[in-house]
């Protein structure tokens, strides 16, 4: 049977967008992948908001995760953490040999714009991290004012992680300065894992052109180039994923940016509202994610036995993320994910607890 998913990615897929990743497939260099890619493109510019070049990665998140902080950064990077996410983009740096320091916020706090400034005042980066949405504590970090304190650095670039967010909630790229800004196809996009899909500025560019020692598979000059000479990708892309990707952003956008936004939103205060009232939320009150919620298990339940129960009843629900397993477990409602299903997820623990 399938488990209904409401773990914070892989996410359920719609299966009009399972079919499309048995279409059969096409020459990669050819101009019908260019046509393919330019419509992957100009669709996802409209997602992120952004006149940015959109380039693709066939990789999850991670990989343009650190394309960004090994080829962008010629001085130090400042990685600004507050949960699982955070400390990973760290590692990436150390290991690709980069110079990085790492803020790091305690799991359930939000990194803040006075961090930021703070941080930059010493002039000694050239780049900052920021997560967007810390999938471990169901965190939203306040990256709009975050990046009113970075337009005032123009040397620093600016890399988000938006994986699991973009295609959730309002995430105005351009507006915010965002030279760098990462997602994955399998959070809010609503596809299978397998791509990862980034927006990147002409400034970042230009950057990591000075950079040496890029590496190959994930040299963001290289992808962007291709890009801008003929929509096409250095190796062989997922062509599959790039069938589903450009049928499902359709999906998307008829749906509505606003109103995919408001529904994710609505998911989220019915979750936390839930929470609250069974058990209580583990971050936050003014940072919490419209996209997953972390809930503090202060009833001692067994999150394990939960989910076994709920996979009888065809659900899965996420534990707490590394240590804070068990202490926390986690709803994601992203994708396509409705209310009636949060409903069914809910009522159905309150039926096993005997809440
Ligand atoms: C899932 C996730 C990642 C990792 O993305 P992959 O696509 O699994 O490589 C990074 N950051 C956040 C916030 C995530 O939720």
């Amino acid at each position: 049977m399938h488990k209904q998913l409401f773990i914070p990615g892989p996410v359920d897929v719609r299966s009009d967008v399972l079919e499309k990743m048995a279409t059969p497939m096409i020459g990669h260099r050819g101009s019908e992948c260019t046509e393919l890619q330019k419509s992957i493109s100009g669709k996802m510019q409209q997602v992120f908001q952004t006149e940015n070049v959109i380039v693709l990665s066939t990789s999850s998140g991670s990989g343009l995760m650190e394309s960004a902080i090994r080829c962008c950064s010629a001085k130090k990077a400042a990685v600004f953490s507050i949960g699982a996410f955070g400390d990973r983009w760290y590692k990436m740096a150390i290991a690709n040999g980069k110079a990085a320091d790492k803020f790091r916020k305690e799991d359930g706090q939000a990194t803040t714009a006075e961090e930021v400034e703070k941080a930059l005042a010493t002039g000694e980066y050239d780049l900052i991290t920021v997560t967007h949405n810390e999938t471990s504590s169901g965190v939203m970090n306040p990256v709009g004012e975050i990046g009113e304190v970075v337009k005032k650095y123009p040397d620093v670039i600016f890399c988000i992680d938006a994986v699991s967010s973009m295609g959730g909630v309002d995430i105005p790229v351009d507006k915010w300065g965002v030279d760098f800004a990462i997602t994955s196809t399998q959070k809010c996009l609503g596809l299978p894992p397998g791509m990862s899909i980034a927006s990147v500025s002409e400034k970042a560019y230009q950057r990591a052109k000075t950079v040496s020692n890029r590496g190959l598979y994930f040299d963001i000059v290289e992808i962007y180039d291709k890009v801008m000479k003929n929509y096409q990708y250095p190796s062989t892309p997922s062509l599959s994923h790039m069938f589903a990707l450009d049928y499902q952003l359709d999906n998307i956008l008829k749906e509505g940016l606003e109103n995919r936004w408001a529904r994710h939103a609505q998911m989220a205060e019915y979750v936390r509202n839930w929470a609250s009232k069974y058990f209580a939320l583990f971050s936050d009150p003014a940072h919490l994610s419209n996209t997953v919620t972390c809930i503090a298990n202060n009833r001692g339940i067994s999150v394990a036995d939960l989910n076994k129960e709920l996979g009888k009843r065809g659900m899965q629900i996420s534990n707490g993320y590394g240590d804070l397993k068990e202490k926390t477990f986690r709803i994601a409602h992203m994708a396509d994910a409705t209310m009636d299903d949060v409903v069914k997820v809910t009522n159905a623990i309150n039926e096993i607890l005997n809440l």
